[in-house]
């Protein structure tokens, strides 16, 4: 028997914007260098799509979990949303 569950998290994302001044590219190389994770900083936290390398990245603040980045598409809808203060 097979059973699959699926858990549903709720997080908290805050806008925080273009903070850091590197490409995609660089941040990921330099983590890389320094022997710290890259693989969720490949995606927007968000939708899950790839992120370019050859910009810089929407940052935001996720409850529970620290920095994330987000796309362009994204980031526009949570400065909205948090512009309605929600
Ligand atoms: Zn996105």
């Amino acid at each position: 028997m097979k059973i699959t569950k699926t858990t549903t998290k709720i997080y908290h994302v805050e806008p925080i914007g273009k903070v850091l001044n590197e490409t995609l590219f660089e941040i990921l190389e330099f983590r890389d260098k320094h022997g710290h994770k890259t693989g969720f900083f490949k995606k927007c936290f968000i939708c899950d799509n790839s992120l370019s390398l050859d910009k810089t990245p929407n940052m935001v603040s996720v409850s529970g979990l620290g920095n994330r980045f987000c796309c362009e598409e994204c980031y526009e809808k949570l400065i909205k949303i948090s512009d309605g203060g929600e």
